[in-house]
């Protein structure tokens, strides 16, 4: 049985893995989909402390991990399955089929992008509709494409976007950004940036040709419909969390936020830390603080319990 297993690896997982890790805790750490979580897809992190001229994404992830790793924390490939939580012994169901057990469970799955859901859009995911600038941004080379969204990543894609094309439309459901005050007026004063205000997508232009061809809009103020030629649609409208496997048995929020007061959850022994219990802030460092916490409520815990 292990003392405790950490589920994610991204800054809160690995943060957690590195405090455990270095209290003799011997952690395991299950990876997920995406090993280093979100900050692997993105690029340049200018606001994480301690670097001055910033630092590409997958290269903090990394040195966060080689970090943990230095102290003893093993990393073992796989995406949760399902849970049983009871105090005491905590079972891990992956999706090999390999069932862990533990005495405390620190959930760190952290969140992913979401979809409008449109049925077109659907259709052509992978085919021209995308949430990763850094993954598919360089396919579109002088092309015509789109970005969806207004807060700070939808002005971090499109930015990065310019780099390939001189042809990036914004679309935006209303006619301000959310989006920080620096990241907007980058946007704002970028030649290579056409902003759509009030603006919807309806349908995603080329399920028939088995790629995009163009979008149908819709301006939210005054009703006008409208289409565009683009060859990219990148989604950046905001993320849900990664926590379909402990329904029924954590408490979350109507979203899927899960309930944590000091990281602890309502189950003895299970704690949570990053973006799967944090809907505001949302950032690599309050994961990585998180990550921090539920160490060292896990480390009381197990000590309380003699363990
Ligand atoms: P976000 O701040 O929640 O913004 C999501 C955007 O998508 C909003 O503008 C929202 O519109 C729009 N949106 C949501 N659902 C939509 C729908 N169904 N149709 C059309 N538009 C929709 O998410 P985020 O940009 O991913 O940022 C998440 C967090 O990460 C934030 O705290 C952000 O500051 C942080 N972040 C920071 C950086 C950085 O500092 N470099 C980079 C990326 C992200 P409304 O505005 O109308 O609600």
């Amino acid at each position: 049985m292990e003392k405790v297993l950490i589920l994610g690896s991204g800054p809160a997982g690995l943060t957690a893995a590195l405090y455990c890790a270095r209290a003799n805790l011997n952690p395991l750490v299950i990876d997920g989909l995406e090993p280093g979580g979100q900050l692997t897809t993105t690029t340049e992190v200018e606001n994480y402390p301690g670097f001055v001229d910033g630092i590409m994404g997958p290269e903090l992830m990394d040195i966060m991990r080689r970090q943990a790793e230095r102290f003893g924390t093993r990393y073992q490939f796989g995406t949760v399955a399902a849970a049983r939580f009871a105090p005491g012994r905590h079972e891990v169901e992956l999706d090999s089929g390999e069932t862990l057990q533990a005495t405390t469970v620190i959930i760190a799955t952290g969140a992913r992008a979401k979809y409008l859901g449109l049925e077109s859009e659907q259709k052509l995911i992978g085919r021209g509709v995308t949430s990763c600038a850094t993954c598919d941004g360089a396919f579109y080379r002088d092309q015509p494409i789109a970005v969806v969204g207004g807060g700070d990543s939808a002005m971090e894609e499109a930015l990065f976007l310019t780099r390939f094309t001189p042809d990036v439309t914004l679309i935006h459901r209303r006619d301000e950004f959310r989006a920080s005050k620096i990241m907007s007026d980058r946007v704002h004063h970028h030649d290579r940036i056409k902003i759509r205000w009030n603006t919807v997508v309806e349908e995603v232009l080329g399920v028939e040709q088995n790629e995009v061809t163009g979008l149908k809009l819709k301006d939210v103020k005054t009703g006008e419909h409208s289409e565009i030629a683009i060859k990219g649609l990148f989604m950046a409208i905001g993320h849900e969390p990664n926590t379909a496997p402990f329904k029924g048995q954590l408490d979350m929020d109507e979203v899927g936020y899960i309930h944590a007061n000091q990281t602890r959850t309502n189950v003895e022994g299970v704690y949570a830390a990053g973006d799967v219990q944090d809907a505001v802030y949302r950032q690599a460092i309050t994961a990585a603080g998180s990550g921090c916490m539920a160490a060292l409520e896990a480390e009381r815990y197990l000590e309380t319990k003699g363990a």
